[in-house]
């Protein structure tokens, strides 16, 4: 780099390393958790429509407020949740990750903490310490506990931390679990001044998807905030559309950080229409999930260790070195996602034949890539107590 830059850089910012999964042309792309169903014929004509009718107008700056955006996505969660939600607790955003941005702009910046429970989503960190936040890395349980985050844990630890906003994320990329209800309640009664988001960018896909979500908490938690996205369930992750629920005063104050028409006319046409298609769009969920579960099963037939998943991806360890299994997969023609944690690899559940070319891969791995048990006994991190 050069020096000029690197001197002016801040100083927080040198030595990082952008957010950056590899996006290689390979025939199995399983490494980000798309959906991999394209979008149907109906649907692709109803956005091309959809884009072509606000065309003319695309002279004039789009709506600020997004108003009817807000109105199809309160239509949607209320169908989906089951709850009471008014369009003016709705935000969205360029994707969930920009929304998760507004969240930290408003509630965090420099001089205050936020918490969140590792491994759970990269840009949790990512986006507080851009912003000049201070991250606590807080704790789950290990392997042998499904990388389950407890009550009493998580109760511990926000008293200790004491942070301006906590990050729960189910279900959790990238172990796949949801959390249990009590967990996120007990969070709440634990922390009452704070910030509470709960990132659900996978909930369409969790094995009881109603009663999963904290859509429902919303009534009585003005603190409370459940992001979501259309990139995951509705296969529309290029679209770039995530939004948020929360109590309508949080909602409001979010107009104060983001950039004057955030969202784009042809952006909110989009979504607009894909939220009218979304039964359509949302018949892969089921196929989805039904990958998923083969996924889990075939792997511990083939001598690995896949986490029970609420989510459209699976954890599995078991691997003697996490970096030589995925460059032998890539070799393969299959790309799986390295997150980070020793001895696992993350794999996305595509269409029957992506899921079949992945298992048939992982079958040819030579038995130098596994661990024996007797080497690598489960290792459980998780605290009795907690
Ligand atoms: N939250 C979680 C847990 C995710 O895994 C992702 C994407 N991988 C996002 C948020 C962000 O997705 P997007 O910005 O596409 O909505």
């Amino acid at each position: 780099m050069n020096d000029a830059v690197y001197d002016l850089l801040r100083e927080d910012l040198r030595g990082r390393t952008p957010y950056g999964a590899p996006q290689l042309d390979v025939p199995v792309r399983l490494n980000t958790n798309e959906n991999s169903y394209a979008v149907p014929e109906d649907v692709v004509a109803a956005l091309v429509a959809a884009v072509a009718a606000v065309a003319p107008a695309l002279n004039r700056y789009p709506d600020r407020d997004f108003t009817g955006l807000r109105e199809a996505l309160a239509g949607y969660l209320r169908r989906q949740a089951g709850t009471a939600l008014t369009p003016d607790q709705v935000w969205a955003g360029n994707g969930s990750n920009e929304v998760l941005l507004h969240l930290v702009q408003a509630f965090g910046g420099p001089g205050r903490a936020a918490l969140g429970f590792t491994p759970a989503y990269s840009m949790h960190p990512l986006i507080c310490r851009t912003s000049g936040m201070t991250w606590v890395d807080g704790l789950r349980g290990g392997e042998a506990s499904g990388f389950d985050l407890r009550a009493a844990s998580a109760v511990a630890q926000v008293r200790e931390h004491r942070p301006h906003i906590v990050f729960l994320c189910s279900p959790n990329n990238p172990t796949g679990t949801a959390l249990a209800p009590d967990v996120v309640e007990a969070v709440l009664d634990a922390a009452p001044r704070s910030l509470v988001v709960v990132d659900e960018a996978y909930a369409e896909f969790a094995r009881d998807a109603g009663d999963a979500s904290c859509l429902r908490l919303l009534a009585g938690h003005p603190l409370l905030v459940v992001t979501r996205t259309m990139s995951k369930a509705f296969a529309l992750a290029g679209g770039r559309l995530g939004y948020l629920a929360a109590a309508p005063d949080l909602v409001d104050v979010l107009r104060l950080v983001r950039m004057p028409y955030h969202l784009s006319a042809t952006t909110q046409a989009v979504a607009c229409a894909a939220i009218e298609h979304h039964e359509t769009l949302l018949a892969t969920v089921e196929a989805i999930k039904g990958q998923r579960d083969r996924i889990v099963t075939a792997l511990g037939d083939l001598g690995l260790r896949p986490v029970p998943s609420d989510a459209n991806f699976v954890l599995f360890g078991g691997l003697a070195d996490s970096a030589t299994t995925w460059k032998a997969l890539l070799d393969d023609g299959v790309l799986v996602r390295d997150v980070g944690i020793p001895h696992h690899l993350r794999v996305t559940a595509g269409t029957p034949a992506e899921t079949g070319a992945f298992l048939a891969a992982v079958g040819r791995l030579p038995d130098s890539h596994r661990l024996s048990e007797q080497d690598d006994p489960v290792p459980d991190l998780t605290d009795e107590e907690s």
